[in-house]
């Protein structure tokens, strides 16, 4: 929300509406007000009467019109005589009109602050800017206890928000995409698994199953080789198997038709060698 939404959403409707003060004129007479030095309010028909505290004390009256707007002024002080509209006038708006924005304005901040904290700490975005951001925001609430100033907070509360919900969206699309292509390589890797062992059973090769046999080969692919089913001595002797063959299938290196497949293509060497001569 930027700062319309807000003074809409917290009702704030005349927040702008004392602008005939001087900046600092509104920021002496907010200081007035918050020092409790306004005394002896009354108010009758939105005619207002009070004391504001100074050097001196000067009688202030302001009569505002059906739509909060200042129909009439007067301060018994020096700076207003000579024709200005002064901070005790300024004092008198924030300790009527603008009074109840205080409340609305510091729930809402208090508020906001906690589920912003809260949804930062609890997603998984690390994010060194935004964690900044939102200790600015604290120390500015201990700085500046001024109206408008805290609405500005509060505006950047919302901006800040904005700003983590984004991070967490990217965050979360980032992490699904490193999973994704996690998942991707597994896939290769298992594919390309998958071709190792075939080729390896189509061509065992005596040294790979020896070796394999001495040394504690703890890879996937060995796994899968070792996956096989255990043959008893009368299967085994169904195959025509070397006794080497035999002990590398009861140590479960091969399958009994891995041999098979190296005999034909051996046997088909042969052929083609012969073919040739
Ligand atoms: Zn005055």
């Amino acid at each position: 929300m930027r700062r319309r939404q807000i003074i809409e959403y917290l009702k704030l409707d005349n927040i702008d509406k004392y602008r005939e003060f001087d900046i600092d004129i509104a920021i002496r007479g907010e200081k007035i007000y918050q020092n409790n030095k306004i005394k002896n309010l009354t108010n009758e028909n939105n005619k207002y009467k009070a004391i504001a505290q100074g050097t001196e004390d000067y009688n202030v009256e302001i009569e505002f019109d059906e739509n909060d707007k200042i129909k009439n002024m007067k301060c018994t002080c020096p700076y207003y005589k000579k024709g200005n509209n002064c901070k005790h006038i300024s004092a008198v708006v924030f300790a009527t009109k603008l009074r109840p924005y205080y409340e609305k304005i510091n729930n809402y901040i208090d508020k906001e602050l906690e589920i912003l904290k809260t949804n930062y700490k609890n997603s998984n975005v690390k994010n060194k800017i935004l964690e900044n951001k939102i200790k600015i925001i604290e120390n500015n609430l201990i700085e500046k206890q001024g109206l408008y100033q805290r609405l500005n907070i509060a505006i950047e509360i919302n901006i800040v928000e904005e700003d983590l919900e984004r991070e967490i969206y990217y965050t979360k699309k980032a992490a699904e995409d490193v999973k994704r292509r996690y998942e991707e390589k597994i896939q290769e890797k298992e594919i390309r698994q998958r071709q190792t062992v075939k080729r390896k059973k189509h061509k065992p090769g005596l040294l790979f199953g020896l070796l394999s046999g001495l040394f504690s080969v703890s890879n996937d692919v060995y796994k899968e080789t070792h996956d096989s089913k255990e043959y008893t001595e009368e299967e085994l002797n169904d195959w025509d198997l070397t006794e080497e063959q035999k002990q590398l299938v009861r140590e479960g290196h091969y399958e009994p038709w891995n041999f098979e497949e190296d005999k034909k293509s051996l046997e088909e060497e042969d052929y083609y060698y012969e073919d040739d001569e």
